[in-house]
């Protein structure tokens, strides 16, 4: 569905990205691991055409998307959740949600959508006339990915939903996006919580300092004496 070749990323003079190479079927949850600085916001951006890369290709069901515009890239269905949710504060709940409809033609479905959203989220629901900025860190992050399921996504993609929440939010966060990877949206899960990560993902790659040095199904990956010693704190 998605393929990413070769691709080369630069803030300056700085390296982010480096021939970096991966794809994602129709359906699947793949997730990208690495440490701090490693390139995987960078990956994202630059899927959504906010970065544009200096070579490389990106593909999406056999069109080029590399010289789209980030506009072009959301109405394709390539939607991004920000890492630390970049919520609009002054706005409400509502409002915040139908933020994430502005670049949708087809309008007609927009109050099912809306409903549907705060179904799966129904904290959201109690809170809609309520100003982003009031609420908890774990409803903040429900309503960014409430927010990008508005845009109707095929491909969502989420960057560190566990951020800075209390274990029981994240389980929470993580029960949600197993179902929606279970009604069928394909999902690319940047995430630094590795062991999340993998119990969740078909497939994972692992990036450091911007090249992919891994990667396997979720299971491959957890059997690898590498992981389990740099991202598992194991002793292996
Ligand atoms: P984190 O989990 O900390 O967000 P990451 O894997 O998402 O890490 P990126 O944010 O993609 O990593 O950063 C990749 C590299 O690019 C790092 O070396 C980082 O310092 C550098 N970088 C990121 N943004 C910029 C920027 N705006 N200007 C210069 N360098 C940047």
């Amino acid at each position: 569905m998605l393929k990413i070749e070769s691709l080369n990323v630069f803030y300056g003079h700085v390296h982010a990205l480096k021939d970096i190479t991966m794809e994602i079927s129709q359906g699947e949850l793949v997730a990208l691991l690495g440490a701090n600085g490693a390139g995987k916001t960078t990956t994202l951006m630059t899927i959504s055409a906010i970065l544009k890369p200096k070579s490389g290709q990106i593909t999406y069901e056999g069109l080029d998307l590399t010289h789209e515009s980030s506009r072009q890239i959301v109405q394709r269905g390539i939607v991004q959740c920000p890492e630390g949710r970049r919520i609009f504060g002054g706005l409400t709940v509502s409002e915040n949600l139908l933020m994430g409809a502005m670049r949708r033609s087809d309008r007609v479905n927009l109050a099912a959508d809306l409903d549907r959203v705060l179904e799966i989220f129904p904290v959201l629901g109690k809170r809609r006339n309520q100003s982003g900025s009031t609420l908890s860190g774990g409803e903040q992050q429900m309503l960014a990915i409430g927010r990008a399921l508005m845009a109707t996504p095929r491909i969502l993609m989420l960057d560190e939903p566990s951020l800075g929440l209390a274990p029981r939010v994240i389980d929470d966060i993580f029960k949600v996006i197993r179902t929606l990877h279970q009604q069928g949206v394909t999902i690319l899960l940047v995430e630094q919580n590795v062991r999340l990560a993998l119990e969740i993902a078909d497939r994972c790659y692992v990036l450091e300092t911007g090249r992919v040095v891994m990667q396997g199904t979720g299971a491959e990956l957890k059997a690898n004496p590498k992981i389990e010693n740099i991202y598992l704190g194991g002793s292996a």
